[in-house]
């Protein structure tokens, strides 16, 4: 049972929900995170009490919804979901939190967004199961303390180092989410594409794998619009010529990198010379958020090598330069 406390509806979320593992089993990949979790959820199991409090980070799509979901199914619990920027005043937590039952899961995304006060009453709640709640104004004010049942916090994030270090301390299990492989990624395109009934081959599968950045919500993304190709160029049969051709028409590069990801490296070639260049600056000249750049794009640019993060600001690299078929000015510093 699932209770979410956002309320989100469109047609891609509803796509997402449907291919998305329900046991650790089927969870593709990050062995180290599995084979922790699965350790941890069957000796609470159990002991029948709750599990430690888990905290995931890494860039988005890469699994930690999921992973929450997973943690409530096979603790057999129910999970709340919410997120940090929703959670305004103390009283969105503490309704959630008296809502709870024995060992339920609280998933909270975005948790480095929660505010100081709703931050603060997470404290006591994670560490004793109590919630310390002011009632009433002015002089008649005092303090309640309500026990509360064990429960489970699952946090997630795109940056650990966002968080206070007092939550953060918080958590029993940390852990970060990898990019994923080329073959975990394939894997996961061969599973989506059964459950939506497309026709794919091994090498089909692989061409998408190897150009969704790591990444399987962009995996499962690709797969959906290489299928509208499929059907109408190719009688719904995606092989490797399909899945380039569709990748090729999507603007979606040989090795993987999108519209976003080059416009963000050609700015840094082109208008800074290789860098380094501020982020700031950066985001200007790209006209994208800061936020988007730090999260969503330079994690795998950086993982790949395409760009160097240094104190001086952010440096395009040797092959940055070869992907682009763009020689080095004489002077680069690299
Ligand atoms: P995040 O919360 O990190 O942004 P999600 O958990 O929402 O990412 O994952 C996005 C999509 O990717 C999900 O719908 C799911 O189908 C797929 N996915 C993520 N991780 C895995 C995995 N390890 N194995 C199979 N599919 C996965």
């Amino acid at each position: 049972r699932i209770i979410a406390a956002t309320s989100f509806s469109s047609q891609e979320e509803v796509l997402e929900r449907a291919l998305r593992p329900r046991q650790l089993e089927e969870y593709v990949g990050q062995e180290k995170i599995r084979e922790q979790l699965q350790i941890f959820i069957e000796a609470a199991r159990r002991r029948k009490e709750s599990l430690d409090h888990v905290l995931l980070f890494g860039p988005p799509g890469l699994g930690k919804t999921t992973l929450a979901h997973i943690i409530a199914r096979e603790m057999g619990v129910n999970l709340r979901q919410t997120s940090g920027p929703v959670l305004e005043r103390r009283g969105d937590l503490a309704a959630l939190l008296t809502n709870l039952e024995p060992n339920d899961v609280l998933f909270i995304d975005e948790i480095h967004r929660l505010s100081a006060v709703v931050e603060e009453i997470l404290y006591p709640a994670l560490e004793d199961y109590q919630l310390d709640i002011m009632i009433g104004e002015g002089p008649a004010a005092r303090s309640v303390k309500i026990d509360l049942p064990p429960f489970t916090l699952v946090g997630a994030t795109t940056r650990a180092g966002m968080l206070t270090n007092p939550l953060r301390d918080r958590f029993g299990i940390v852990s970060r989410l990898e990019f994923y492989t080329t073959d975990e990624l394939s894997k996961i395109v061969m599973r989506s594409a059964g459950l939506l009934y497309v026709k794919i081959s091994f090498e089909g599968a692989k061409e998408i794998a190897c150009r969704s950045r790591g990444t399987p919500r962009i995996a499962n993304r690709l797969l959906r619009r290489v299928r509208d190709f499929a059907e109408i160029k190719a009688e719904g049969y995606i092989t490797q010529p399909v899945a380039d051709a569709a990748l090729k028409m999507l603007d979606v590069d040989a090795i993987g990198l999108d519209v976003l990801d080059r416009k963000l490296l050609l700015a840094v070639l082109e208008k800074f010379e290789g860098g380094p260049v501020g982020i700031d600056n950066l985001a200007a000249a790209i006209n994208e958020e800061r936020d988007t750049i730090e999260d969503v794009l330079e994690p795998y640019l950086i993982q790949q090598g395409f760009l160097k993060r240094t104190p001086r600001g952010r440096m395009a690299t040797t092959i940055t330069y070869q992907h682009f078929n763009i020689i080095p000015p004489k002077n680069s510093l690299m």
